[in-house]
């Protein structure tokens, strides 16, 4: 293997999610940054000056990105010919649009691993979280074909709140429990809105009973990440029903999901579900790719966590923390989780991605 890092670009560079890529490839072992790209109001700007005034992250920004000049995401004249794949965190007001410019890169040979929610619906796009569902990585191939593309693919992240709930159900499963019903309710940070997001005067000492968009996507996705494989792409799973209430509460980053499932046949005892998600293990983890938590799932025992401010960081951002299993009398049980909606729901998940897909060679060199 060439000890040359991979050379990826980031649209939406200077976005909330940007900044999270910017702030956590800055060491990265197998990725470099080349390229950052955004809107027309940032195009032509030194990266410095076009994100100084909203810079969110609590380090500096990286040096060598300081002058690195910002390119419009629709000019592709100035892509550089050295780019090996690029993280699509970047925000249209119009999904048709973000999808024909994440399809454009893959056509031009540039593998598109993305956090918006433009392509997650598209079935020969795999939706991958790669401790659950990494064999949909076999979908690629079907895309290419399908779309003509030699090199270039587009693969997308699932939304950042379904993050903390999707490893512990699947650990479940995983073990044998058939699971049939989930309902959750899910209380999301104020950085999932973005920059600039929610006004001040309507979070501070409140909370929001609504997200647009966001319960369709936590009931909808959940069924794509647990599909099976068919000649088209994904087929979504049918014999799971969720429902979700999604709420914005004035935390800064950290979304956590109160969740009670039913099992559909046997349903395991308390302790042993416990056992099953201290011992949950999954490829990234075999494969100790550098973004892989150690223990995807962390169960604390104090019946007052998980919090988002004590617990949103364990394991780099990446690992799922869950507590208060307990019996629910509607359904089988009940339980708290919380995922760091930025890192394992963003910009780091996606990095896994990444990883993923170096080791399984879908980075090959274009034109090699
Ligand atoms: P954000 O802070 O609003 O950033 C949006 C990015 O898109 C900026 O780089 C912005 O560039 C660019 N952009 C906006 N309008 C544009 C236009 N007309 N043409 C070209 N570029 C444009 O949003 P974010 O929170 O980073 O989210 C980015 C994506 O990730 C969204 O699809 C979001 O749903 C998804 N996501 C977010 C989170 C989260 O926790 N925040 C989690 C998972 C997924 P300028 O700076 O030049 O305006």
């Amino acid at each position: 293997m060439s000890s040359e890092k991979l050379k990826c670009g980031i649209l939406g560079g200077t976005g909330i999610v940007g900044q999270n890529y910017i702030k956590l490839l800055r060491n990265h072992p197998w990725f470099e940054i080349i390229d950052i790209a955004a809107s027309p109001r940032s195009e032509g700007k030194p990266y410095y000056d076009a994100v100084k005034s909203k810079w969110q992250m609590d380090c500096e920004i990286p040096q060598k990105l300081r002058t690195l000049v910002v390119r419009n995401v629709f000019d592709f004249d100035s892509l550089d010919k050295n780019l090996d794949f690029v993280f699509s965190a970047i925000s249209l007001p119009n999904k048709e649009e973000v999808k024909s410019l994440e399809f454009q890169y893959a056509k031009k040979g540039i593998p598109v691993i993305s956090n918006n929610s433009a392509n997650r619906g598209t079935t020969d796009v795999p939706m991958l979280i790669p401790e659950i569902n990494h064999e949909h990585l076999k979908v690629i191939p079907i895309q290419q074909k399908r779309r003509n593309f030699t090199h270039g693919f587009v693969i997308v992240k699932p939304n950042c709140s379904i993050q903390s709930y999707m490893a512990p159900l699947h650990a479940i499963e995983q073990a044998g429990y058939e699971i049939e019903k989930v309902v959750v309710t899910t209380l999301q940070a104020v950085s999932g809105a973005g920059f600039p997001g929610v006004a001040s005067l309507d979070i501070i000492d409140n909370i929001v009973p609504y997200i647009e968009g966001e319960e369709e996507k936590s009931e909808k996705e959940p069924l794509k990440v647990f599909g099976r494989i068919t000649s088209e792409g994904i087929s979504n799973r049918e014999d799971i029903t969720f429902s979700a209430t999604c709420i914005r509460v004035p935390v800064t980053d950290g979304h956590i999901a109160s969740i009670s499932f039913k099992c559909k046949d046997t349903i395991p005892k308390n302790e042993e579900i416990i056992n099953i998600w201290r011992s949950y293990r999954s490829l990234p983890q075999e494969l100790n790719l550098p973004f892989a938590p150690k223990h995807p799932i962390i169960y604390l025992e104090n019946v007052d966590r998980p919090q988002p401010k004590k617990d949103r960081a364990n394991d780099k951002g990446m690992a799922v923390t869950v507590g208060r299993l307990r019996d629910d009398n509607v359904l089988d049980y009940k339980f708290i989780s919380l995922s760091h909606n930025t890192i394992r729901g963003a910009a780091g998940g996606a990095i896994l991605n990444a990883e993923l897909l170096k080791v399984k060679g879908f980075f090959e060199k274009r034109g090699s």
